[in-house]
């Protein structure tokens, strides 16, 4: 809605036109048609996100904020969530949210380099990040941070300072958001040109894995990674790193990880007995078993070359916490009877380093 921004990656400008906000009263009527849909309003939120909230016209904002009011509190929804610029959230705004019930505040910090900030326009510095949270935090807001992975410019450190700066600033949230180049877009001009060259998925899916299991220690929540599938989107992708189910690829390379951890630490009696090995058995959390299968079955298959093809059988366990992998080997004695060698049990999300799988 009339962003004065330029920012590399975003073809707001591109789309304008076609894409056309909602009305007060459609917003209600939303809210409405949701809660008679049947959503339960006690876990959900009604959120104004897909720009910069707090930057559009003030009248237009708390226009959009007085037309949820009704669907509020006892029997409707538990709160208010917004995303909006670091630079874009002076007291005075954060009064006019809390009066209105906002709950939640999502920074679109995407770096913490005032470098990359700068060769990616986006017009406000790392330290307006920092003061920005610092003062939503003081109002009582839940933080939600937002940062991209492979702007124009940014190098594996900066990634990694980026990260780490926004752990420092402890926000409750966090969405990860890996560049995707649109059509009509700066990048898309660079990246057409050869002057911008992206990292590789491996690299990308390195530092996700990474920053899933870094969150997670450090008690924050992860709501998103990866773009949303978005109407017309795939239409106007040049590059980058888009995939419908960006997060399980994540997450099924630290499956793979704690595998291949297994594998080498049980070479010998792989190599020793391998005629005798019927199968290895990976027991899962309930519904994790296809993270460990990995997308199109290609854990399954990089799992086959760490054992020299020993099958495997994935088993759901619901007594098993999310994340938590036993890896063992079942083959026959002599008898014929059944037995479990090399009991292993992991943790997922404690793995790093998945670089190379
Ligand atoms: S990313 Fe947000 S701030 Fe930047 S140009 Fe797009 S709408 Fe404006």
């Amino acid at each position: 809605m009339g962003c004065p921004n330029m920012c590399s990656f975003c073809d707001q400008r591109a789309i304008s036109g076609e894409v056309k906000p909602p009305t007060p009263e459609e917003i209600a009527e939303q809210c409405r048609e949701s809660l008679i849909g049947g959503i339960d309003g006690k876990n959900s939120e009604i959120a104004f996100f897909g720009g910069s909230f707090t930057a559009i016209p003030e009248e237009q904002m708390t226009a959009c904020l007085e037309a949820v009011q009704p669907y509020l509190g006892s029997g409707g929804f538990s709160g208010v969530r917004i995303s909006t610029r670091p630079d874009a959230v002076p007291d005075r705004i954060l009064a006019i949210l809390k009066k209105y019930g906002v709950t939640a505040i999502e920074l679109g910090a995407q770096s913490m380099s005032d470098r990359v900030l700068l060769l990616n326009r986006r017009g406000h510095t790392s330290q307006d990040v920092r003061e920005a949270s610092k003062c939503i935090k003081s109002h009582g807001f839940s933080l939600g941070l937002q940062m991209m992975y492979g702007l124009f410019g940014s190098t594996a450190e900066d990634e990694e300072h980026t990260l780490s700066e926004c752990i420092k600033l402890r926000p409750d949230t966090m969405r990860i958001y890996p560049t995707v180049v649109l059509e009509g877009t700066h990048l898309g001009e660079l990246y057409k040109s050869g002057s911008y060259i992206l990292p590789s998925w491996d690299d990308m899916l390195t530092f996700t894995a990474d920053a899933i299991c870094r969150l997670k220690a450090e008690g924050i929540n992860l709501i998103r990674l990866g773009l949303h599938a978005e109407k017309g989107i795939e239409e106007r992708i040049l590059s980058g790193f888009y995939h419908p189910a960006l997060r399980e690829l994540a997450e099924e390379r630290l499956y793979l990880a704690a595998m291949k951890r297994w594998a080498e630490s049980h070479v010998d009696i792989l190599t020793e007995q391998r005629s005798k090995v019927t199968y290895i058995l990976a027991e899962v959390s309930t519904g994790d078993a296809g993270l460990a299968a990995g997308h199109g079955r290609a854990n399954r298959k990089a799992f086959a070359e760490f054992t020299l093809g020993a099958r495997l059988r994935i088993s759901e366990r619901n007594d098993f916490s999310e994340g938590m992998m036993k890896l063992s080997l079942c083959m026959e004695d002599k008898s014929g009877t059944l037995k479990q060698l090399g009991e292993e049990v992991y943790n997922v999300f404690k793995i790093t380093g998945t670089s190379g799988l």
